[in-house]
């Protein structure tokens, strides 16, 4: 109307229309009061660690995305931030390692590709008592807010990669995050218009349109899920089972507490756990993809250990069990029959 007087759309990085309803969307569904659409779910996490300055330390989980992994370590460390890695299993491994120096929990729940679960409710608890400062971060892409909702458990700031679930159909890359404080959302906001990975009005049109369907689509996948979660358990070449639905998963217990289903992602290992008989299953697979990326309609096949986390060094993933016998899946939403016969050709490959 005037220089300097704009009516809420001065340029397309700092705000667009079709961002804000996405954002606006994406507060809604996270019962957050501000949104972020980011070009990435990476730039999201990109644009959290930015809130910190050099000499801060992040606790973390020591199972994460390989990308975030590779951020933390590869980037972040060199600017003088500092990380620690716990097993997040259990809350009081977190508060037992919070020194001065810590300002942020980085918490992954279910974690890529272990499918680990932390107690979001009272690892916030015991970290605010220790220091009611330090900010609590939740990467929510594997439950999605229809079955987990971080920020109603305590937590300060919801990640995503909204690449994932929220946009539904493997057409999209972008990242989200959500929060309910004014002055952090001020803090975000600004990051993100001055550092400027901002999701395009394109993209933000297809995240709008795939939220829509996000409950259809997370009732299917989770009840293919644990469909699928039973029958490889019961599967005589089937060694072990990673799913927080099955009863026989270390916090099946925590899961039932925060969660209202347990999704699509289901890893695995065979009784064979040489690299031939792991490579014979991904390279069976008919209905299942092999491809990076989860969370799309089409079912994926992943090796977790040359693919999504070949970013972590061999031994630190060997440490804590993505071995190369490591299969994970992203169960989609086909006719769940369909799905099991594929998997079971290609164990009886
Ligand atoms: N967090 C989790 C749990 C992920 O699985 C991924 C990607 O696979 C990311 C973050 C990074 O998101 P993006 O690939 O959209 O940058």
């Amino acid at each position: 109307s005037s220089p300097g007087n704009n009516k809420g759309y001065e340029y397309s990085r700092a705000a667009n229309p079709t961002r804000t309803a996405l954002e606006k969307s994406f507060a809604s569904i996270e019962n957050g009061t501000h949104g972020f659409a980011f070009s990435s779910g990476l730039a999201a996490i990109d644009c959290v660690l930015r809130t910190l300055n050099p000499g801060d330390e992040v606790i973390a989980g020591d199972d994460l995305y390989g990308g975030t992994y590779r951020m933390f370590t590869k980037l972040f460390q060199k600017y003088g931030l500092k990380f620690s890695y716990v097993d997040m299993n259990s809350a009081s491994n977190v508060a037992e390692v919070i020194t001065d120096d810590t300002k942020l929990i980085w918490i992954e729940t279910p974690t890529n590709p272990l499918m680990k679960i932390a107690d979001i409710e009272e690892i916030t608890t015991s970290v605010k008592r220790a220091n009611s400062a330090i900010l609590v971060a939740v990467d929510n892409t594997f439950a999605t807010p229809y079955l987990q909702r971080p920020l109603d458990l305590g937590a300060d700031i919801v990640m995503h990669s909204a690449t994932k679930y929220l946009g539904g159909h493997s057409d999209l890359v972008m990242g989200a995050l959500m929060v309910k404080d004014e002055e952090l959302a001020k803090e975000l906001h600004f990051i993100q218009f001055a550092a400027g990975a901002v999701a395009g009005p394109m993209d933000a049109f297809l995240a709008l349109r795939g939220i829509k369907t996000l409950h259809i689509r997370m009732q299917r996948h989770c009840e293919n899920g644990k469909a699928i979660a039973k029958f490889l358990d019961s599967h005589p070449k089937v060694k072990e089972v990673f799913y927080p639905g099955l009863e026989n998963h270390t916090n099946h217990e925590v899961a039932k507490k925060q969660m209202s289903a347990f999704g699509g992602m289901v890893s695995f290992k065979l009784k064979d756990e040489s690299k031939q008989a792991t490579f014979t299953f991904l390279e069976s697979t008919n209905v299942f993809t092999l491809a990076e990326s989860l969370g799309g309609v089409e079912s994926l096949v992943n090796h977790p250990a040359t693919m999504t986390h070949a970013s972590i060094p061999e031994t630190e993933r060997l440490k804590i069990g993505i071995t190369d016998a490591l299969i994970r899946l992203s169960v989609g939403i086909e006719d769940v029959n369909d799905l099991i016969e594929d998997i079971n050709q290609a164990l009886n490959k």
